[in-house]
């Protein structure tokens, strides 16, 4: 088992998100002055960690919260509450010079990063910048790095000449990586990476992954909605839904034994391995609800097949039910 390994060799915890809020307020117009102001409650109290080499996956519908997750744990928009450690020191409030340290070992990876790539650069300039910008190196040993990038993302050592519209899907996403590894970092945050890509193209980047993060012993936030990729990258799962961890559990057990009936939801739509064996799918009644008027008591009551009164009225809080599984459902009491 992927985590009982990791656990045994005693991991160093290399981020810790601890009660993360991000709400944003919403402007209402001059009828509503003096009353209460809104926001939306767009990520509330959610805590996880990431074990050095580890890659934990977050997961959930669009519109859960887990992009907003992903951008404040950098503070490319500001959180409103909570800790986010990263190697013991507090991200939300270290000092400039502190923050661009940080930068330069946390680094984010996004779903398309053509619109981040000047056209009118060449490849190995553009993926030099970053080096640049952290003041590392003389020009020479600079192009030394940029090349040695190039050829650990699999590109050729001719590609640093080229203009980013002459690259396919697959290759962008290459690029983006190289961007972001010739920097050294120890943690990528990654925002469906694979999402825009065909199939095909999705394994070739998958396996690239995997390769890098056990030659560079890199941890991975990796966030995503599809469930077969999380399946395969990550080693423990966190499920999000309307801007809370309702479950987190390690990858083979959370697929093996999901407990929360949302989780059960996510599961069922994923085909099944077995070609043969059947699998009943759950649908969901119901759209997300807004997170500007979230549901009372358990977030999901709206659209939960078990939900009782309790739920309507209660949060429940979060049950361990086994090493590293964890749920909030009223379904499972102490
Ligand atoms: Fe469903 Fe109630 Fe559990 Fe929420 S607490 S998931 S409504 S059973």
């Amino acid at each position: 088992m992927k985590l009982q390994a990791r656990n045994e060799s005693k991991k160093n915890k290399l981020l810790e998100v601890k009660h993360l809020k991000k709400h944003f307020p919403v402007k209402r117009g001059l009828l509503h002055i003096g009353k209460k102001p809104l926001s939306v409650k767009a990520v509330n109290h959610v805590t996880f960690h990431i074990y050095e080499g580890e890659t934990y996956g977050l997961v959930g519908e669009s519109g859960c919260g887990k992009s907003t997750v992903g951008r404040s744990l950098l503070r490319l928009i500001e959180p409103s509450g909570g800790q986010v450690l990263y190697e013991g020191q507090d991200i939300l409030t270290a000092s400039k010079k502190h923050m661009q340290h940080i930068r330069q070992e946390v680094q984010m990876v996004f779903q398309d990063p053509y619109s981040s790539l000047n056209p009118r650069k060449r490849i190995g300039k553009i993926i030099e910048e970053p080096l640049i910008i952290h003041k590392l190196g003389a020009a020479d040993e600079r192009s030394d790095i940029v090349m040695e990038t190039l050829s650990k993302v699999g590109l050729q050592l001719e590609h640093y000449y080229r203009y980013p519209h002459e690259f396919s899907g697959g290759q962008r996403q290459r690029i983006g990586l190289a961007r972001a590894l010739v920097l050294n970092p120890k943690l990528l945050i990654m925002d469906e990476p694979v999402s825009a890509l065909d199939v095909s193209i999705q394994s070739q980047v998958i396996n690239l992954l995997k390769k890098l993060q056990q030659d560079m012993s890199l941890g991975y936030l990796f966030i995503s909605h599809d469930m077969s990729v999380v399946r395969y990258m990550a080693d423990r799962i966190g499920v999000m839904y309307l801007g809370e961890l309702v479950e987190e559990a390690p990858t083979d057990e959370l697929f093996a034994s999901p407990m929360h009936p949302y989780t059960k939801a996510l599961l069922s739509a994923v085909p099944a391995p077995n070609i043969g064996r059947k699998k009943e799918q759950i649908i969901l009644k119901g759209e997300l609800p807004s997170p500007m008027n979230p549901p009372t008591g358990c977030k999901f009551h709206t659209r939960c097949p078990f939900a009782e009164k309790e739920c309507k009225q209660t949060v429940p809080n979060k049950q361990k039910i086994s090493d590293n599984h964890y749920v909030a459902c009223h379904l499972y009491q102490p």
